[in-house]
């Protein structure tokens, strides 16, 4: 019998290319179809056939109170019956930025944009602009979204559709991407050895959690700090996903490593589509239209999508010991994870940070892309297919992220840990 999902992605395939929107939607790398989702509260998605599931995506991060916050949902309500956009000036685009800059003090301007993707390729315009120098260095795994020039050796999707890079971006758009390995310092520094005078930034992902998760090691990232200051470039965090995640102040706050320019989304728009990106005011002073790096916005700072954010760094600022409950549960939850697969006999590692984790079908540590790439795919996707039977909503594809919100509960955790228990039992 066919579901209401098969039939809805079916039609879907008519009218969109592969019927989704995003390519890993498509469930294509677990050979499942989509759960179309109908509506999600808390930490459960329903989907068009009415079965439920606990919700570890967390439309890939935004979540992190869970759905329907009752508190953003009134901020949004009422701003939207102010009107849905007006293409000038609002109050609240000051208060969101003020509330950033508050938050994360590296970061003392910030132009506000409507995605992830559009932060980081701003970002990397300002800190060119900045500096005068038009070559940059990206880690192979890592994601920052999908403009042209860097769209190369990426991760998520690209790792998991396994495509080193992207057709019709042409040669010219990614001649001055230098690729690093994460984890690698040497790697970076050979780079800045050859043509040190020519990086305008060194971009990554603080914790990378686009091929899994992938922790940083002691001593990464500030080496990458100092290259950078050696060699007059700007080092860009990525912090997409980390930026209030890992705390108040993102990956920077908990590592204590301080970047030039920070990129932010996911969280920032509490599921509207938002990204910002800032840093030292002496850079985002190049910015259009104080400075001659062009970029705008429509959309830009929208008030509907400001009150969702504000709201959500408000509850985050004002509550910080949900940093401490949310580390609580990944240590629980992803540590219980590691003992059933111990128990099970497998060498599969588990890397996690805070609510931040991955379960690795891999027979050594992860601790950069290749590694990465040791992951059996088709394990996890046997795997993914049984939690989603049962319940349990995981990333359908082996190198994402599984993210927890303050919304799950201990009993939540236990029922997906028994699930994952009893399937590693009868492998
Ligand atoms: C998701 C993501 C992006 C892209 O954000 P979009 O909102 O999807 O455009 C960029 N960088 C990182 C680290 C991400 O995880």
């Amino acid at each position: 019998m066919t579901t209401r999902c098969e039939q809805l992605f079916e039609e879907a395939g008519q009218y969109l290319p592969g019927g989704v929107n995003s390519p890993v939607r498509a469930f294509g790398s677990i050979g499942d179809v989509p759960r179309f989702i109908n509506r999600a509260d808390a930490s459960y998605l329903w989907d068009e056939d009415g079965r439920r599931y606990i919700d570890y995506v967390g439309s890939w991060g935004p979540m992190l109170l869970g759905h329907n916050h009752p508190d953003i949902l009134k901020s949004v309500t009422e701003a939207c019956a102010r009107g849905l956009s007006y293409g000038a000036s609002t109050k609240i685009e000051t208060d969101m930025a003020r509330k950033i800059c508050e938050m994360v003090p590296s970061v003392e301007m910030v132009r506000m944009v409507n995605s992830g993707t559009e932060a980081v390729m701003s970002a990397v315009r300002a800190a060119r602009g900045y500096t005068h120098r038009d070559k940059i260095i990206k880690f192979t795994g890592c994601y920052h979204g999908h403009s042209d020039s860097l769209l190369v050796k990426s991760g998520s999707g690209m790792l998991t559709h396994a495509v080193p890079g992207s057709l019709g971006v042409p040669k010219g758009c990614t001649q001055d991407t230098l690729l690093a390995e994460y984890n690698h310092p040497d790697s970076v520094e050979a780079h800045f050895q050859r043509e040190g005078t020519q990086i305008a930034a060194v971009i990554v992902e603080p914790v990378a959690a686009n091929m899994g998760v992938v922790l940083p090691e002691p001593g990464f990232l500030e080496s990458l700090r100092s290259l950078c200051t050696a060699y007059g470039a700007l080092l860009i965090f990525d912090e997409v996903i980390t930026g209030f995640r890992l705390s108040t102040g993102g990956a920077q706050q908990a590592f204590g490593v301080t970047p030039d320019l920070t990129t932010f989304g996911k969280i920032i728009g509490a599921g509207m589509p938002v990204g910002a990106y800032g840093g030292k005011r002496s850079i985002m002073e190049v910015v259009s239209p104080l400075g001659n790096v062009y970029q705008a916005g429509t959309l830009s700072g929208n008030p509907v999508a400001m009150a969702a954010g504000y709201t959500m760094l408000g509850l985050l600022d004002s509550h910080p010991q949900i940093y401490d409950e949310l580390a609580e549960k990944g240590n629980y939850f992803f540590g219980e994870l590691q003992n059933i697969v111990q128990r099970a006999g497998l060498p599969y590692p588990v890397c996690h940070t805070g609510s931040l984790g991955c379960l690795f079908f891999a027979n050594r540590k992860v601790t950069d892309y290749e590694s990465a790439k040791t992951s059996d795919t088709q394990a996890y996707a046997s795997y993914c297919r049984y939690m989603l039977r049962h319940g349990i909503y995981l990333a359908p594809a082996q190198f994402e992220a599984m993210f927890l919100s303050a919304a799950h509960t201990k009993e939540q955790l236990d029922e997906t840990l028994n699930l994952a228990e009893s399937y590693f039992r009868d492998r």
